[in-house]
């Protein structure tokens, strides 16, 4: 292992100012950094742990928003009474992440910072509309999620900045979700394919209305799909409706071939895991 100076910040102001000079590498869980640290992928000098920063870990409700601190763990997103009743589809994605070890670790800001196409909370959160708050010593700002992440591992944050917080707006009563993931195990497995999706579904009409659909693990990055959204909205919603919709996710994906699945099988996949998680929503 290499040498590196470790800061521990007690708060918000000592962390930004820790980072300002853009030489410290923020240390969330660990479950992705050490391991690129130990694969010699990356070699900081100064790395700023913000595990004492206690205000990172907070969620809590304000208003019509969820506020979710980028230190709250995937296990404290899927336990918080306040997630599980306004953001469910979130905490069914997080409840996907890895093992009991890696959510007890795992954070949601070092899973969006990661910015991996395969990261389970992202999907959900890119389906919920999910904004993130970046803080420097001078100042802060404010992004969409999906403008945030630019490609596999890349986001638009800038030297100085840590990610503080993610804000999504509460999901209605009644809203239908589901988060489906498609992995090579049932735990422990990176997603080949994954499929976020949240309506309002009126079963006298069989219509719904206000759909979003995210899939993840399909193309480089996490990326809704505005033309299955439309398809969703304008159709009847039986099972000849959902499988002509699903079987259209074929063309809305572009995903890659690697080692853990063709590009082809994960397009097929994406049509199954719509099917699948339509098919749910609607029965
Ligand atoms: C065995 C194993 C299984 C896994 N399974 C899954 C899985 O099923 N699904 C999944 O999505 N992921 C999985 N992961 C990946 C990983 O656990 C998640 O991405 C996790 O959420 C990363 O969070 P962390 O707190 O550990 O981040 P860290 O490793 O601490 O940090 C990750 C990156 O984000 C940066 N960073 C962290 N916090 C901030 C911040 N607040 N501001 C700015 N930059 C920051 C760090 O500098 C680093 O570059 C797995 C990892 C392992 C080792």
């Amino acid at each position: 292992m290499q040498n590196f100076e470790i800061i521990r910040p007690g708060n918000l102001d000592q962390a930004l100012l820790a980072i300002e000079d853009s030489s410290g590498v923020p240390l969330a869980g660990g479950t992705d950094l050490l391991v690129r640290i130990k694969n010699k992928l990356l070699s900081p000098e100064k790395i700023v742990d913000l595990s004492g920063i206690n205000e990172l870990a907070a969620i809590e409700e304000a208003g019509d928003y969820i506020v979710m601190g980028a230190m709250a763990t995937h296990q404290q997103v899927v336990e918080s009474p306040i997630t599980s009743k306004y953001l469910p589809l979130l905490a069914q994605g997080c409840a996907t992440v890895g093992s009991p070890q890696i959510r007890n670790a795992g954070t949601l800001g070092g899973n969006i910072m990661n910015a991996s196409p395969a990261a389970d909370s992202i999907p959900p959160l890119v389906a919920l509309g999910a904004r993130v708050i970046l803080n420097s010593a001078a100042q802060k700002r404010e992004m969409v999620l999906d403008d945030f992440i630019t490609g596999p591992g890349r986001t638009q944050i800038l030297p100085g900045e840590l990610l503080t917080e993610v804000v999504v707006k509460k999901m209605r009563p009644g809203e239908r979700f589901k988060y489906k993931k498609l992995g090579q195990r049932k735990a422990l497995a990176i997603s080949i394919a994954g499929c976020a999706v949240k309506m309002e579904y009126d079963p006298a009409a069989g219509r719904c209305s206000n759909p979003r659909v995210a899939f993840g693990s399909v193309s480089p990055v996490v990326k809704r799909s505005s033309e299955l959204e439309r398809l969703l909205a304008a159709s009847k919603l039986d099972d000849r409706g959902i499988q002509e919709i699903a079987a259209r996710a074929r063309e809305f994906c572009s995903p890659i071939s690697d080692i853990r699945a063709s590009a082809e099988y994960r397009r097929e996949m994406c049509a199954s895991l719509l099917f699948e998680v339509l098919s749910e929503l609607i029965n």
